[in-house]
């Protein structure tokens, strides 16, 4: 896949992923409007029934009281006896009903306000939170009757209101909310009446109650979504990580091609003169090319050793062969080893090995093969005489080893990756070293099987310094 068909991908995708949020932001806003108006005409409905009620109530209670005066002046007129009302009830009753009910209604227009004071506060509480719950709607409210003619509450939560020395009711500030609410009926308007006052109620929890009803899809909506952002970019990191790898891996089989490309043309080259007869009489010459065909031999066999090695390492199946090792004289061995090279080149390397305990238990072969890559780097990316300084040291549980260099130096966002295999740094054509990009991945999986650490350090255009950690004791190591 190449780059601009990931990119094309990746536009649609975070266009789609934009969309859907969208579409699903907005069914859920149109969710919480709808059950934002159910409520609101649950709520009025349940006050118009409420306010039904009260003025049920509010009759019935001025028809108790003519029947009370009629019945004390029947008493005392001693028209009829007021047992045998009890007993018959006849046509006449009902007529009477119905007068007592249009002067109930009367007395109501002569003294208004009468009727709002009526109210018994628990009878209006009971009734609102019967009809509320008749209606599926159980939250929390603050509710109040409103006098128009004392421009105040003068019932708020089921309590008459006491009136202070400044004249106004202390109702702890319900009287603020209720004035915002937006749930209100007129009580006592009809039939030509003017209106006295009204019944209000507010609910403070209004607004988490509509969230919660759409919260189980809101939440829903935002895990489907998250999942399938993660996976998008779970996707597109392994198809880039992918392409990373491929291309280091066309990368390794150039390098591979070109580092065996040279033995093999000098081998032919010798071969060939071997055949030449000028050169079969003489002994030393053939002896001479014999030499060069097995050095080639074994520099193409240390190649496909190097190859071979990481392959092992990263199917896992190497065991490590565990024997004593002192790491002072494993850096000593190798010190030797690298300083013909470094001679070659008119360098110098220097060592500084002051650990006390330098004893570890460990693989030899791999260790020194650690310590073998570690110089052969430092040579290998210093363009000028190398100038390198090796160093171990005692650290708690284990000895560290350093291995300092003034070479090319690498940068920061190389100095991440260096240990990932096949990575090489790109240098353009500043610097021609050959490699495959296994070393430092060979040194971090030999490490790791020793419960160790290697870590760089490096500054681009200074040099780098590498510093390996082996534990004593790697079995103890949790
Ligand atoms: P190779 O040397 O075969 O390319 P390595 O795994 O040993 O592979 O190193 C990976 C990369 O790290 C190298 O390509 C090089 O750019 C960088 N590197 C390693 N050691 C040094 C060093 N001492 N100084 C500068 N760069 C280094």
């Amino acid at each position: 896949m190449d780059k601009r068909t990931i990119q094309v991908i990746m536009i649609l995708m975070s266009v789609a992923l934009m969309g859907i949020s969208i579409i699903q932001f907005y069914w859920l806003k149109n969710g919480i409007d709808l059950e934002a108006q159910n409520f609101d005409t649950q709520v009025r409905y349940s006050l118009n029934r409420v306010k039904q009620n009260l003025e049920d109530d509010a009759n019935q209670l001025e028809k108790l009281n003519r029947s009370i005066e009629r019945s004390q002046s029947s008493i005392f007129n001693q028209e009829k006896d007021p047992l045998e009302k009890i007993i018959k009830p006849s046509l006449d009753d009902y007529r009477r009903d119905k007068l007592e009910t249009q002067v109930a209604n009367i007395a109501w227009l002569l003294n208004p306000e009468y009727a709002l004071n009526s109210i018994s506060p628990p009878d209006l509480s009971r009734y609102l939170r019967v009809e509320l719950l008749s209606q599926g709607i159980d939250l929390n409210y603050d509710f109040g009757v409103f006098s128009n003619k004392d421009e105040d509450y003068i019932i708020t939560n089921g309590k008459f209101n006491v009136v202070n020395v400044i004249g106004k009711s202390s109702n702890g500030g319900v009287a603020t909310r209720l004035s915002q609410s937006m749930y209100q009926v007129n009580l006592f308007d009809g039939e030509g009446r003017t209106t006295i006052g009204s019944l209000r109620i507010f609910f403070p929890q209004k607004t988490s109650f509509l969230i919660k009803s759409v919260l189980p899809a809101l939440i829903s909506s935002i895990l489907l979504t998250g999942l399938i952002l993660f996976c998008f970019v779970y996707t597109i990191n392994v198809i880039l990580t992918q392409k990373k790898v491929s291309l280091m891996k066309t990368d390794f089989i150039n390098n591979m091609t070109h580092e065996f490309k040279t033995p093999i043309a000098t081998i032919s080259l010798a071969a060939d003169s071997i055949g030449n007869p000028m050169v079969k009489s003489n002994e030393s010459l053939i002896e001479r090319y014999a030499d060069i065909i097995k050095q080639e031999n074994k520099r193409m066999l240390t190649q496909v050793e190097k190859v071979l090695q990481i392959a092992r390492l990263d199917k896992k199946d190497f065991t490590l062969k565990l024997v004593d090792i002192n790491l002072n004289d494993l850096v000593t061995i190798a010190l030797e080893n690298t300083r013909l090279r470094v001679n070659q080149r008119e360098g110098k390397i220097n060592a500084h090995l002051s650990a006390q305990n330098a004893k570890v238990i460990g693989d030899e072969n791999h260790i020194s093969n650690v310590l073998h890559n570690l110089l052969d780097n430092a040579i290998k990316y210093s363009p000028e005489p190398p100038d390198i300084s090796i160093t171990t040291k005692d650290v708690s549980n284990g000895v560290e080893i350093k291995i300092t260099d003034k070479g090319i130096g690498m940068s920061k966002e190389d100095l991440k990756r260096i240990f990932e295999k096949f990575y090489r740094v790109s240098t353009g054509n500043l610097h021609d070293v050959k490699g495959f990009g296994l070393g430092l991945s060979y040194v971090k999986a030999i490490t790791d099987a020793h419960k160790g650490r290697v870590k760089a350090q490096s500054e681009l255009g200074k040099g780098s310094s590498f510093t390996v950690y082996f534990p004593h004791d790697f079995s103890r190591v949790k």
